[in-house]
């Protein structure tokens, strides 16, 4: 393994030395199997090349202060494999081989976990996809499960700054009752030219509205939104947003410091009247947001003051970060050791 400069380790992929697979044929899964190559070989008549058969999650390893290292609600993420492996009718991960094969990647690549203090983790990167070949429509008899991981850097290189983000009327990326609240692939397709798009007219993500009345706000390209008023932490409710665990995490925490906890339809009107707000995911836990600029009308609403992020985000996101480190207590039971 070549030295890794941990201060300036990139957002992005970097080989490891062990990738963890698992195979479903006649109905069962295979035991998890250790592989160092990078590249997978598969029936090009496979249905996740054809017919979008992919799901996905991302979830994290932290060397902690006391040098353990933890990973973050891994039982959650299994759930949500297990509900967008339902949704387009793949073959289920049961929580355990989720574990098991999880569990293995991170011992196995132990020298890639970012030490603790430089802001880096393990990104866990599970993948599940139809891969037994089907010409009709239908789904696979043969699916792969396949676990990588590669370290990454803080996600804020200048610090926790606040960013750009805008709205707009003419891309959808999922629909009412479509996979908008499954994490399959085919979601970030359909994502991808408005997010483009945004970083062309310089801002750094899409914010997309509900696909039916363009009146309320669904997410970020890959992160929920939530905003903040009169003490209250708001989070949209709808059909087509990916239930985000960060998400799920801010709202316990957002309660247990005394702050009001609403889901509901966010109205875009409603944009001006609130004091924080901000996207969040794995990746960076919390994006702050200072400002929303809607492309149909360049309506812009301006939020944090001085560049900075606001204090309840920014509270919540110092909370977030100690228990993922094991610098506060686990009250919530969140983290499992491993090592
Ligand atoms: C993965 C994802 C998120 C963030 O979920 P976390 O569990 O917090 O990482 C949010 N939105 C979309 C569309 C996603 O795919």
């Amino acid at each position: 393994m070549e030295t890794i400069d941990w201060k300036s380790l990139p957002f992005g992929y970097i080989k490891t030395n062990y990738n963890i697979r698992c195979y479903y044929k006649d109905g069962k899964w295979s035991e998890p199997e250790i592989n160092d190559s990078e590249t997978i070989n598969i029936h090009m008549a496979a249905t996740c090349l054809h017919y979008g058969q992919e799901a996905f999650e991302g979830l994290k390893a932290f060397m902690g202060v006391d040098g353990k290292v933890r990973i973050f609600r891994f039982e959650e993420n299994a759930k949500r494999l297990q509900n967008s492996a339902h949704g387009i009718m793949m073959a289920e991960v049961p929580t355990e081989l989720f574990k098991e094969a999880i569990v293995k990647a991170v011992n196995l690549n132990k020298e890639f976990i970012p030490p603790y203090g430089m802001g880096g983790s393990l990104y866990i990167r599970p993948l599940l996809f139809g891969s037994g070949p089907k010409v009709g429509v239908s789904p696979s008899d043969e699916y792969m499960f396949l676990v990588f991981v590669t370290p990454v850097g803080a996600y804020f290189k200048e610090g926790f700054k606040p960013v750009k983000v805008q709205t707009f009327s003419d891309i959808d990326r999922a629909a009412p009752l479509g996979t908008g609240s499954i994490k399959v692939g085919g979601n970030y397709a359909a994502s991808l030219r408005a997010l483009g798009r945004a970083h062309d007219e310089g801002f750094s993500t899409a914010l997309f509205l509900d696909a039916k009345e363009k009146k309320y706000i669904d997410e970020a390209g890959p992160a929920n939104f939530f905003a903040i008023k009169n003490n209250t932490y708001i989070t949209p409710k709808s059909t087509s947003i990916l239930p985000s665990i960060t998400n799920m995490s801010l709202c316990t925490l957002a309660e247990d410091m005394g702050l009001k906890v609403e889901r509901r339809p966010i109205p875009f009107d409603e944009l001006g009247s609130f004091e924080e707000v901000g996207a969040c995911g794995t990746a960076a836990v919390i994006s702050p947001i200072c400002q929303i600029t809607d492309r149909d009308t360049g309506k812009t609403f301006s939020y944090c003051q001085a560049g900075n992020a606001g204090p309840i985000s920014t509270m919540l996101y110092n909370r977030l970060r100690a228990i993922q480190l094991g610098e506060e207590p686990d009250k919530f039971g969140w983290n499992i050791i491993v090592s």
